[in-house]
């Protein structure tokens, strides 16, 4: 089942993130069967802080077929836990160590001549996927750099230099789903294309859409996607229910009663309006929990949502516990799917001005005081 509930064996003393990969294959599976084509599975920034190769095992499990990644050194990273699939890494300085990555196996994105020239110079024989810039003004080729690319890329295929075998771009306003500038991007793609072709390349695969047009835009799936947020449980564009795969729990260290007028925390940004009882959460913004969101998110603490008062400090969060009879010790979950009524990582992206990926990625990559717990998927999805 997706969601069976969490198997607690001792009670959790410490706050817990826990990461639930039967969530990230169920999704990977509902992806896969949107996608036109493959599916590569995007575990960057450490599996949007979820855990890289955690995430990436259980895609390709659950039919993705292929991995992609910033940095040479997180794909070498997943060569490292033993994956290997093909691994494509787009986001790389020009004096790279190339002969590192090519003999991983490790495919490059090239995003200009002089990328190229290094790749097939210091690494004669590497994968490479050309990429366009089509519409971020962010990384890739220039349009107008693209022909000459594209010829530079063939000649260096002739001489066996470099192989080139995927073609890509990013499109830039997929979460809105209709809006005009996707159409735009989708244009200068297959524009891109039809150069790539008129200079002799044959790249089996082309690739535009990550998980926002995965999921609403079909005319850019091409060969394949590359999904990273939809397979942790973010939908940018809202239309499709998937599952959240992160829960922070943590426990209440202290409980105190105050009085009316007691000012709470740094500033005394709130002030109790009644006698009330506090709880002291031993997680902030040190833990990656949005400082930002402070005056506005709330936690699940005995089955309802109370706020957290005053500012979310760096080791700590106050709960108002109203008149809730709770003792040190009880668990509060304070991001989770949502599924019983806690606050979800959209929630604390709202409350927090930001979006999903940075909540989730934040509190990931601050785990050094929280525990990880990392629940299977169940195997019925691996077969
Ligand atoms: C992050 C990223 C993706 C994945 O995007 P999601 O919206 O998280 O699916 C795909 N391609 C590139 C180039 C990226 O940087």
């Amino acid at each position: 089942m997706a969601h069976e509930p969490v198997c607690v064996t001792r009670p959790v003393a410490h706050p817990t993130l826990t990461v639930d990969l039967e969530a990230v294959a169920a999704n990977t599976r509902r992806l896969a069967a949107r996608a036109s084509g493959e599916l590569m599975a995007v575990v960057k920034a450490d599996g949007f802080g979820h855990g890289a190769a955690d995430v990436a095992r259980t895609a390709l499990g659950a039919g993705a077929t292929a991995l992609g990644v910033t940095t040479l050194a997180e794909a070498l990273a997943l060569r490292e836990v033993g994956l290997d699939a093909p691994v494509l890494s787009w986001l790389n300085p020009v004096d790279e160590d190339w002969r590192a990555a090519r003999d991983a196996g490790v495919e490059i994105a090239v995003p200009s001549l002089e990328h190229l020239d290094a790749v097939a110079r210091t690494a004669p024989g590497t994968r490479v996927h050309l990429h366009l810039d089509t519409g971020m003004a962010r990384d890739g080729a220039a349009p107008e750099e693209w022909a000459r690319l594209c010829r530079a890329a063939r000649r260096a295929e002739r001489r066996h230099a470099v192989s080139v075998v995927g073609l890509m771009g990013h499109l830039a306003t997929a979460d809105t789903p209709g809006d005009p500038r996707t159409a735009m991007g989708r244009a200068r793609f297959a524009w891109g294309s039809g150069v790539a072709r008129v200079c002799g390349l044959r790249p089996r695969q082309r690739h535009l859409a990550a998980t926002s047009a995965t999921l609403t835009d079909p005319a850019s799936h091409h060969t394949t996607v590359r999904v990273g947020a939809g397979l942790v449980g973010i939908d940018p564009t809202g239309t499709t229910e998937l599952a959240g795969a992160l829960t922070l729990t943590a426990p209440l260290v202290q409980v105190r009663h105050v009085r009316a007028g007691t000012g709470v925390g740094y500033d005394h940004t709130w002030t109790a309006p009644a006698a009330t009882r506090l709880g002291l959460l031993p997680l902030g913004y040190g833990d990656g929990l949005p400082r930002a969101a402070s005056g506005r998110a709330e936690v699940l603490v005995a089955g309802v949502r109370r706020p957290l008062v005053g500012r979310v400090s760096m080791d700590t969060a106050v709960v108002d516990l109203g008149d809730l009879p709770l003792a040190a010790g009880t668990t509060v979950t304070v991001l989770g799917p949502g599924h019983e009524g806690e606050p979800t990582a959209g929630e604390w992206a709202r409350w927090s001005g930001t979006i999903a990926h940075e909540v989730v990625t934040g509190l990931g990559a601050r785990g050094g005081r929280t525990e990880r717990v990392v629940r299977p998927a169940v195997l019925r999805s691996l077969a």
